[in-house]
């Protein structure tokens, strides 16, 4: 397996608890310094890998001080708790992507409303989306989740069902497809998390091939404790929420069900 030497395991801080736009930028810096190192670890534009904070939890005043530092695209896991936050998006010029489970009652909230879905992993909210575009006469960008690791407890789609899926959404020409997204394992067993990205890289590689070169091109996946590794394996757009914005104080089963504390810290 490749592993990155530019940035040395012990030199990377932890994230800190913001209270400042000062701290908030530099935790912001320090992130991007890390994507841009592992980019270049294994030979990669830095530019190809795009920085998605991840804003769930995280109240006004950070995300006004991360709209400040000039981001304008951000992710939210829960339909309720962006649609709370739209009016501070849209004051703060930010754009929001749907990155948690989407069910097909809270499509009508996500159109025109969010700028990108992350996680269209079934034909009843790819129509359901698709009938509400159709009517806005707008499109969306959509990735379709994948269950890289096999879990009960993570949403998306078995890596071998993806192929069949994405036929299956043809007719629903308001989504522009651009990629794949997904969680890998919650573990500290760096070999399992890398497994799971390469599983995706290699089913990325394959519809590039057989289905579709473009729609194919961008791979969703990494988090604040893996970006470096989803990046060896070709993420072309990092998720992060905890490096940027410092610790959450929900439990993890908010967001992720039946995920404890322990396997998320990992
Ligand atoms: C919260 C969340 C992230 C970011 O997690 P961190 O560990 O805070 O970086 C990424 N993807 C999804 C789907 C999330 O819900």
């Amino acid at each position: 397996m490749p592993t990155i030497d530019a940035v040395p395991e012990e030199s990377i801080r932890p994230p800190r608890v913001v209270r400042d736009a000062e701290t908030l930028r530099s935790n912001l810096a320090d992130v991007r310094a890390r994507i841009a190192a592992a980019a270049e670890g294994c030979g990669r534009d830095p530019s190809s890998v795009r920085l998605l904070p991840v804003s769930k939890t995280v109240h006004d005043d950070r995300i006004a001080w991360l709209a400040d530092a000039g981001v304008d695209l951000v992710g939210e896991n829960k339909v309720q708790e962006a649609l709370g936050k739209a009016d501070t998006f849209e004051r703060l010029g930010l754009r929001w992507a749907m990155i948690g489970h989407l069910q097909t009652n809270k499509v009508r909230h996500v159109v025109g409303s969010a700028a990108e879905v992350h996680s269209v992993d079934n034909l009843r909210v790819a129509e359901a989306l698709d009938r509400r575009l159709q009517d806005a006469g707008s499109g969306l960008d959509v990735f379709v989740q994948v269950n890289s690791s096999g879990e009960d407890s993570k949403f998306g789609l078995p890596p071998d069902e993806v192929e069949a899926f994405v036929t299956d959404l043809a007719p629903f020409t308001s989504l522009r497809i651009r990629g794949l997204m997904t969680l890998a394992v919650f573990s500290e067993d760096r070999d399992r998390v890398a497994a799971c990205f390469e599983r995706m890289r290699a089913l990325q590689e394959r519809l590039r091939q057989d289905v579709d070169a473009d729609r194919f091109a961008e791979l969703s996946m990494g988090m604040s404790g893996d970006f470096e590794l989803a990046i060896e394996y070709g993420a072309t757009t990092v998720r992060v929420g905890e490096g940027i914005f410092g610790p959450r104080h929900t439990g993890p089963d908010d967001y992720w069900p039946g995920v404890t504390a322990e396997q998320a810290k990992h």
